[in-house]
């Protein structure tokens, strides 16, 4: 049987998991609120229904010092009980298990009574926490230990506790924020001391019939972090208090090391988890960028864990686990680890959903409901086959609507097929496959090479228009920008020639991406393979040194680039909050000129004259690529420019995505408008 190892049963002795696939705890920001948690009882139960086997919830804080933000997600007492046995009652409904994250932020807290090991200030927080006193101490280990028990009177088959990402835990494990000088500071065996008492009250308190998940660190990717002997040696006190399992946490929220963006490559970190198991006896879940089946079922059989934890990918396909048990693999929708609808949303304090998969967090809001009758469905032409005509067209066609799906290009994909091109955005591929494999399953016509005018929509006597035609790239006035020298971003995506001397136009996200684009040295391997990222980032996976940072690798870049934007200040501050700085990192460790406060002044075969701060200068380059934003195309339908439908008589018209609005666009609205406006039929 395909994938036998991730679908086998795990037997804990005590109870058993239907399967090896683990939904990673995900803060989803429902988790704060009483009054989202039939919300998030709905979000839970869709994934249960798909058949993960052991569910992990966002975290939840056993006290006020706990909290992540004001207010955060708590388990302190029996008036909490009926909000938590929503989510247990509709998980076990449908078959699955499921774990509470306790999670104490120590410093990491965005509110005033943070606490930590000692008085230190994280970088990302910017409320100084208190040091815990030896009786402050004493009081977290009871509230764990309360939380727990708590837990399991909700209903909670177990709990993970949160010891890694640099959180509380984290905080008394290592040297860099730990510098007490009694018990709970100085050796590793002083150190482990807090996270050692917290497992065994939780054990006392639960007895020996209760999953007990440690979230351990295995990498920390900061200075001051543990050593792998060090982390060996906390495991196996953890073990012998009485974990159940260990699940693989990797790198601390404030490291400069991504760990998770499209651009880390798949399973990069699975060693760890590897080496983990070869030192405990307990299962060990591997964990961070695994998001297909193919990926987890070869770790598995690697040995490089009995479990894979998946968090992102669950948000982006609910019925992941399902579509692999029946074969249907090429129907999953993919997470392409962009986090621009999840991780991004919830460090903007709104609510996660996922940006191939609108409906996630919104199960009970965003409702496909099939045609009443055969005789109730409506004629349907969407024209443009982008990421919203995609979303439109098979949202509509799955709810039984007759879907005829057109584009003017070759292939369905739109802007993605340019994305795709981008290095370490190779996996936005997975949405195209995925979208077609559900034209397929739902039967859209599909009409390719066919550019669409009103003529054609006449005689198809639609009931329904849904104009997805997107953009046109935006041509700044700049004297010579007609010359030979210079190239839109699609010319450079489709492989135009490109001088060694460039300069970039516009420093938004696809500024970004052409940038990182023109980094690339053609015969390079793409995606990048595993050692190679590592080098460039500064990782080493033996973790020699504390924290396994090691000096990066730099190689020569293969041209000189400046990247250059009208607005003063930095570049990139509109890109996501967890991916920006990984792409502004790039840049700048790849030699590239970032300029703000720019006004552009001509072009000629010297190159490109700019003014900053009243001084002109010409940057003699042999290219100039506009990447200076875009706007709508709406050629096909004037009058249906704006965003809701024209009633003329006709068919109705819907104007989503690119070509509803150029400005704020990006493939979250359009595949959202999609679904929405498909929904709504
Ligand atoms: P489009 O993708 O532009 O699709 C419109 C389609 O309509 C095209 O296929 C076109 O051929 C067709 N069409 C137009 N007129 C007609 C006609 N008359 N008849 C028939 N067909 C017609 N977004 C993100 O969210 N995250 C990212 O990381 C990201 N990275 C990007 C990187 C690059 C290099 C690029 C270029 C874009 C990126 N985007 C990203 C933007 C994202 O791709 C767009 O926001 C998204 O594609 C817009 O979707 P859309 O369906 O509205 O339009
Ligand atoms: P964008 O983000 O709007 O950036 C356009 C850039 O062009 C800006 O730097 C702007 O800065 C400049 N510009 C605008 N008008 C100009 C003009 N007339 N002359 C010169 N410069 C001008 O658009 P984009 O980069 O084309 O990206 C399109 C969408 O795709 C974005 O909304 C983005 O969200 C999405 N995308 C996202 C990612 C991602 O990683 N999340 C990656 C790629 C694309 P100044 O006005 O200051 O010069
Ligand atoms: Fe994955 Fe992006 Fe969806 Fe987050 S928003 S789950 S990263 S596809």
């Amino acid at each position: 049987m395909p994938y036998q190892r991730l679908l086998a049963e795990l037997d804990l002795g005590f109870t058993r998991l239907r399967n090896r696939v683990v939904m990673g705890s995900m803060h989803t920001g429902m988790e704060d609120r009483f009054w989202h948690y039939p919300k998030l009882a709905a979000y839970f139960r869709e994934r249960a229904r798909g058949g993960v086997g052991l569910i992990i919830t966002g975290g939840i804080s056993p006290n006020r010092e706990g909290w992540l933000l004001p207010f955060g997600g708590t388990l302190n007492s029996v008036f909490d009980l009926r909000n938590h046995r929503q989510l247990t009652e509709a998980v076990h409904a449908e078959g699955g298990k499921i774990a509470l994250q306790i999670l104490h932020a120590g410093r990491y807290g965005y509110q005033p009574f943070v606490v930590s090991a000692s008085a230190l200030k994280s970088p990302i927080s910017k409320f100084k926490p208190r040091a815990l006193s030896v009786a402050g101490i004493a009081k977290t280990v009871r509230h764990y230990a309360r939380c727990a028990r708590l837990a399991q009177r909700a209903g909670y088959d177990g709990i993970e506790i949160m010891g890694s990402e640099g959180y509380l835990l984290n905080q008394f494990l290592c040297p860099r924020t730990n510098k007490r000088t009694d018990d709970y500071g100085g050796s590793i065996g002083n150190r482990l001391r807090l996270a050692r008492e917290i497992v065994e009250r939780v054990r006392a308190a639960c007895g020996e019939r209760f999953i007990v998940v440690y979230r351990l660190s295995l990498i920390d990717l900061v200075e001051g972090g543990n050593t792998w002997d060090e982390t060996v040696q906390v495991a196996k006190a953890l073990e012998a208090a009485g974990v159940t399992m260990f699940n693989t946490g990797i790198g601390w929220h404030e490291a400069r090391v991504p760990t998770i963006v499209t651009s880390v490559p798949r399973a990069a970190f699975a060693e760890l988890s590897a080496r983990l198991k070869a030192a405990v006896k307990v299962p060990v879940i591997v964990s961070n960028r695994i998001n297909t089946p193919e990926v987890a079922e070869a770790l598995l059989e690697q040995g490089a864990g009995d479990l894979v934890s998946m968090a992102r990918p669950l948000l982006a396909d609910p019925e992941f686990v399902v579509k692999t048990a029946e074969g249907r693999t090429h129907e999953i929708n993919t997470c392409i680890a962009c986090n621009q609808a999840c991780l991004d949303h919830t460090f903007k304090n709104q609510r996660a959903s996922c940006l191939v998969n609108p409906r996630a967090g919104r199960e009970t809001e965003l409702v496909y409901r099939p045609v009443a009758s055969p005789q109730a469905a409506r004629s349907v032409a969407v024209v443009g086959a982008g990421p919203a005509g995609l979303s439109a067209a098979t949202v509509a066609a799955a709810r039984g609507h007759r879907v005829t799906l057109f584009d003017a290009g070759a292939s369905i994909g739109g802007q993605f097929n340019l994305a795709m091109r981008v290095p370490g955005k190779e996996e936005f591929s997975e949405t195209i496959r995925y979208f077609q494999s559900q034209l397929q399953r739902h039967q859209v016509d599909v009409r390719l090479d066919t550019r669409v005018d009103a003529a054609l929509l006449a005689a198809g006597a639609y009931d329904d228009v849904i104009v997805a035609t997107g953009i046109v790239p935006r041509r700044p006035a700049i004297s010579g920008i007609e010359g030979p020298n210079v190239l839109s971003y699609v010319d450079v995506l489709r492989g135009a020639p490109v001088g060694r001397r460039v300069a970039v136009i516009g420093a938004g996200g696809i500024g970004f991406d052409v940038s990182e684009f023109l980094l690339h040295r053609p015969g390079e391997p793409l995606p990048t393979p595993r050692d190679t990222w590592l080098d460039e980032w500064g990782v080493d996976l033996a973790v020699r040194e504390r924290g396994g940072l090691k000096a990066p690798v730099t190689p020569q870049p293969p041209r000189d680039i400046w990247l250059l934007q009208r607005k003063a200040g930095k570049l990139g501050m509109g890109l996501g909050k967890t991916s920006g700085w990984v792409h502004r990192a790039t840049l700048a460790r790849n030699g590239v000129k970032m300029l703000g406060g720019v006004s552009y002044r001509e072009i000629s075969a010297r190159g490109l004259k700019i003014e900053r701060d009243g001084v002109e200068e010409w940057l003699e380059v042999d290219t100039i690529v506009v990447c200076a934003g875009q706007d709508s195309l709406r050629d096909l339908h004037p009058v249906a420019a704006e965003h809701v439908a024209v009633q003329t008589g006709g068919p109705r018209y819907h104007v989503i995505g690119g070509a509803k609005l150029a400005g704020e666009l990006d493939a979250k609205r359009a595949i959202r408008e999609g679904a929405e406006v498909a929904a709504a039929l």
